[in-house]
């Protein structure tokens, strides 16, 4: 999927791990900020994505990585976790779990994809929901099922739960 809508999937991640952890008001803007960020990072491994073109070490990573699957992984997500709770061991936890939730969020949502993610690396096989779940619940990046239903259903989605954090 695109960048847009794992944007807007890492956000509400993030709002999940929020409004489950029962994150003071304070912390909400900057761990839907950092879920956001958070979202886009497993497409380092693609030429064409946003950090790959813009981060100095962006298409060195991206030559180094196949897309979708190394980053696109559970042992990714797991490390990635590891990482930041070492860097930043002075931010509040629920603050760097929204951000890990980000990242999962972008494993999650290209599981709809049919070519999949190599979910469990280092195990070789790219897993994808469209093994099970037919067109249009799985699509492929761009077809008109992510950018006109999934993109919007979950920016308004965003927008929602952030005037309304109740819903979460
Ligand atoms: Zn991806």
């Amino acid at each position: 999927m695109m960048g847009p809508t794992h944007a807007a999937a890492g956000m509400i991640a993030a709002e999940l791990v929020l409004g489950v952890s029962h994150a003071p008001p304070i912390y909400w803007p900057i761990g839907i900020a950092l879920g956001a960020a958070a979202g886009i990072i497993p497409d380092i491994d693609h030429p064409s994505s946003f950090l790959n073109q813009r981060l100095p070490l962006g298409s060195t990573a991206g030559m180094a990585l196949n897309h979708r699957h190394f980053t696109h992984s559970i042992v990714a997500t797991l490390l990635f976790s590891v990482y930041l709770h070492w860097l930043w061991p002075m931010v509040p936890g629920v603050l760097l779990n929204a951000t890990v939730a980000g990242y999962f969020s972008h494993v999650m949502i290209d599981e709809l994809n049919p070519e999949g993610d190599q979910l469990l690396w280092p195990l070789p096989w790219m897993i994808s929901l469209a093994r099970i779940l037919p067109y249009p619940i799985t699509f492929s990046t761009e077809d008109w099922m992510e950018i006109v239903i999934l993109r919007n259903a979950l920016w308004i989605l965003v927008i929602l739960t952030i005037v309304q954090p109740k819903l979460i």
